[in-house]
C-alpha cells in the first residue's frame, strides 16, 4: 500500500497549523482509498473543537462519507508521535500529525490504525 499526498495540501496544512498555533488543528482527510491511499483535500469536521492541548470532533455528526480516509491534527508540543488518545480513537485509515514548528514535510508523520508509522509520498499534482 502506498500513501500519496498532494504537495499543496501539505503546505496548506503546515500554514494553517502555524496560523492556529498554539492551538491544535483538526481536519478530515478526503481522497481515495483502494490498494493505495490518495489524499487530495482536507475538510473541516462538523462540530470541531480546537483548544490548547486538545482537539476533537463529534463523529456522530459526520455524514457517511467513504471519501474520508483519515484525520490530520497538529501537535503544538512538537511531538511527532501519536498520543495514547490518538491511538485509542483512530478515525479512518490513517492518522496524520503535523508537529510544531510546522516548517516542512519533515514535520508531518502518518500512522496506521495500530500506531505503526507509514511512509508516504508527496506529489506535485
Ligand atoms: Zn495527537
Amino acid at each position: 500500500m502506498r500513501i500519496i499526498v498532494k504537495k499543496e495540501l501539505i503546505e496548506g496544512i503546515l500554514a494553517y497549523s502555524r496560523d492556529v498555533h498554539p492551538r491544535e488543528i483538526i481536519l478530515l482527510l478526503r481522497g481515495k482509498a483502494g490498494n493505495d491511499i490518495e489524499v487530495n483535500e482536507v475538510v473541516m469536521p462538523p462540530g470541531a473543537i480546537q483548544g490548547l492541548g486538545f482537539s476533537g470532533f463529534q463523529p456522530y455528526k459526520l455524514p457517511f462519507d467513504l471519501s474520508i480516509v483519515g484525520v490530520i491534527h497538529s501537535h503544538p508540543s512538537g511531538s511527532s508521535s501519536p498520543s495514547i488518545h490518538d491511538l485509542n480513537h483512530p478515525y479512518g485509515k490513517i492518522t496524520m500529525i503535523a508537529a510544531y514548528p510546522y516548517r516542512s514535510v519533515d514535520n508531518i508523520t502518518i500512522f496506521g490504525k495500530r500506531g505503526q508509522m507509514l511512509p508516504f509520498e508527496v506529489v506535485a499534482q
